[in-house]
């Protein structure tokens, strides 16, 4: 199997971002990622009748100019827009997935597929899956997935996992709804009552380059997320239609499709605090939202951070500069 100078587990926005900024710098990358698709937390779910729901992040507000320079490249190439709903921000498009899909397109990457373990010898990383399996080799590993993950890797004793054990993620149940008619429910809404069902609703249908149809996201509080965590989908998707039909003022037009996602590792609650995590003589980097924030940005940020570790922004730079 060929051993390629970079292994990225994990093809969310962090990944993505080390993972082009690597190609680009002119190494050999290979990314692994247990979805069926990429963009972790950047997701799009589609179901039938050319429904899609962004059911994770629901827009991108850039603070850093670095960020606002991305996004604005990806409207550009057509894969986010402005989403005047909420000011400043970006959606990815034709669905958030849009965006993500957009810097993963080139990279080599095997999706469907869960790291289970490491294993190092000398100056070569075998990453194995869930089955024991040999999946890929490399110089080096980045790790990016939500901490508790990590964890699942590496398992909990490992010392590099202790590095990490304080990090804290909320979850979150989302619910995907679509109606037949006016739902007569607001462009976006939030409540941060902390005895709140709902938390965040928005109209999907609305965003750019979608449908324009009533279809829904809503988002549970992160309280009655934890209280009800450990409940059958059913259940959860009846509760949650029942809170939206109380903000429609009791009454919600026939339904055409409902379904509900549950995030274990929705945002970081406790992130770490360090932009990346740098263990075994720089030969291994977690990253991830989780080490700067609870956002997207920091997701992006900390994967800047392993490049520059890695000292792959300069290598850039300087073949630019000639
Ligand atoms: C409900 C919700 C709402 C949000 N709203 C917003 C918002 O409005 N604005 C905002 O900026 N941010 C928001 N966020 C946060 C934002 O989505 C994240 O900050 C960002 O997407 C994190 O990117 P990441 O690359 O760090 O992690 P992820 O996107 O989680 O990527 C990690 C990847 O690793 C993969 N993976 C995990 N374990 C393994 C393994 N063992 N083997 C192989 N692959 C593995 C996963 O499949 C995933 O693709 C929201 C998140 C959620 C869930």
């Amino acid at each position: 199997m060929e051993i390629a100078d970079l292994v990225v587990i994990g093809a969310g926005l962090a990944g993505l971002t080390v993972a082009r900024g690597a190609v680009e710098a002119g190494l050999s990358v290979q990314v692994l990622d247990k979805g069926r698709g990429i963009g972790g937390r950047l997701a799009t779910r589609r179901a039938e009748g050319g429904l899609s729901f962004d059911h994770g992040a629901q827009y991108l507000r850039p603070r850093a100019p670095g960020f606002a320079a991305l996004l604005e490249d990806l409207a550009g190439a057509g894969a986010a827009a402005p989403w005047d709903a909420a000011d400043g921000a970006y959606v990815g498009v034709p669905g958030m997935s849009g965006l993500p899909k957009h810097l993963a397109r080139d990279l080599d990457i095997t999706t469907g597929r869960r790291a289970g373990g490491l294993i190092r010898s000398g100056d070569v990383w075998d990453v194995f899956d869930t089955e024991g399996r040999l999946a890929l080799r490399g110089r080096r590993i980045v790790m990016a997935m939500p901490a508790p993950q990590v964890e699942m890797v590496l398992g909990p004793d490992h010392p590099d996992s202790r590095a990490i054990a304080e990090v804290a993620f909320a979850p979150c149940w989302a619910l995907m709804a679509a109606f037949d008619g006016d739902a007569r429910l607001p462009e976006t809404h939030r409540d941060r009552a902390p005895d709140a069902v709902l938390s965040w609703i928005a109209h999907d249908g609305a965003k750019p380059g979608r449908d324009g149809g009533a279809s829904y996201v809503a988002h549970a509080s992160t309280a009655w997320t934890r209280a009800h965590l450990e409940q059958d989908a059913d259940w959860v998707q009846a509760r949650l239609l029942d809170a939206l039909a109380d903000i429609a003022n009791g009454a919600l037009p026939p339904l055409r499709h409902a379904a509900v996602h549950r995030w274990r590792f929705s945002t970081a609650v406790r992130p770490l605090g360090r932009d990346c995590v740098a263990l075994e003589d720089d030969a291994l980097f977690l990253c991830g939202d989780w080490c700067l924030g609870d956002r997207a940005e920091h997701a992006w940020a900390s994967g800047q951070a392993v490049l520059k570790a890695l000292d792959l922004v300069k290598n850039r730079q300087r073949e630019i500069g000639g």
